[in-house]
């Protein structure tokens, strides 16, 4: 039976020891696996953490490095594993797919043999390619596989957006959705910001420059690129992004968010996964919105579905 406090996650490196230091930070989960191919990795990050657990402001939560029989009774498998696009490469996720697809295939013949039943949150680029080919070559509940997708562009939205105003980004409501990576989109006909209406922000805000939605677009594209040339990778976010996702389902909030999964005929669409808002209950994925989206945000899901399936057709995946 399922430990509703287990987590295990796979690949310790940037990503997966950000999202391990915050879920025990955030107290959502009560035992912690790593597995890593570099088991050294995996245990290192493990002793570090527990050292945390004699802090008063640490929950006792049992980190340990981890084999795949830790799936048996885990309640959340976290996928990191598999290289990144590094420094000054081509900014694009997409060329990972073939060494990625690989390591989402051997990663998860392992993970089918012990559950059908932890709910798995998707990190690896190309996040929607990793989604689609854990999801359709591997006989498991597909509404237990999320991408974490496009909610990470999402905040980036948020966070430019209402850096322009000087404003709190939760204020901000909408959506970036499409693929998680160059052909990312706003979806501005779903744009609020507390509840001043879009299209009167600058009013508001006496600014007579009317906002740019070009170049926001670009700039939510380019700020990971910026990341990664900066510091060498990108991890703080992403990890803040899959404890959103952990929270939502283990309290079961029916919350509706932006997340990668197979298309089930959403626009016509079913040879990808892709981000649209879905809503998620202790169950998984328990429904996907077909958003009203606008003519030209229309074009750019299209143009999202050509570029994954294209990656999904070179790394040889139906
Ligand atoms: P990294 O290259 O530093 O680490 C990858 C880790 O995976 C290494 O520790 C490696 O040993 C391990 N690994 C490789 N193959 C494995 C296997 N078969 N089994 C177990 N472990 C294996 O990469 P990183 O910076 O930690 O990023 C990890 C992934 O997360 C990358 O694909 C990156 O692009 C992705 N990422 C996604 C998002 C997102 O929004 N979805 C954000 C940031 C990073």
């Amino acid at each position: 039976s399922v430990n509703r406090g287990k987590v295990v996650i796979i690949g310790t490196s940037n990503v997966g020891s950000a999202v391990l230091n915050k879920i025990a930070d955030f107290q959502l989960a009560s035992e912690i696996a790593l597995i890593d191919l570099d088991m050294d990795r995996a245990r290192g990050e493990a002793l570090d953490t527990s050292h945390a657990m004699s802090s008063p402001y640490c929950t006792n939560i049992k980190i340990h490095p981890g084999t795949y029989e830790d799936c048996r009774d885990a309640a959340f498998i976290v996928i990191t594993a598999g290289p990144s696009i590094l420094p000054g490469e081509t900014p694009d996720r997409l060329k990972l797919a073939s060494t990625n697809t690989k390591i989402m295939r051997s990663i998860f013949s392992e993970i089918v043999k012990y559950t059908k039943e932890a709910m798995v949150i998707m990190i690896t680029n190309p996040l929607d390619v990793a989604t689609y080919v854990v999801s359709t070559e591997f006989d498991y509940p597909r509404e237990k596989i999320l991408g974490t997708g496009t909610m990470l562009e999402t905040y980036r939205f948020r966070y430019i957006l209402t850096e322009h105003y000087a404003m709190d980004p939760k204020n901000i409501h909408g959506y970036v959705l499409g693929e998680h990576g160059n052909d990312a989109f706003v979806a501005w006909s779903t744009v609020n910001c507390a509840g001043l209406g879009i299209d009167h922000l600058d009013e508001y805000f006496h600014f007579e420059k009317k906002l740019n939605r070009h170049d926001v677009e670009q700039s939510l594209i380019q700020t990971a690129y910026d990341v990664i040339n900066l510091k060498g990778f990108t991890n703080t976010g992403i990890a803040m992004v899959a404890c959103r996702f952990i929270k939502a389902i283990l309290y079961n909030e029916h919350t509706i968010l932006p997340c990668s999964a197979v298309m089930n005929g959403e626009y016509g669409m079913r040879d990808v996964a892709l981000s649209i808002p879905r809503m998620l209950s202790q169950d998984g994925i328990v429904r996907s919105f077909e958003v009203r989206l606008a003519d030209e945000e229309m074009e750019k899901l299209c143009h999202a579905q050509k570029s994954v399936r294209a990656a999904l057709d070179g790394a040889g995946v139906k």
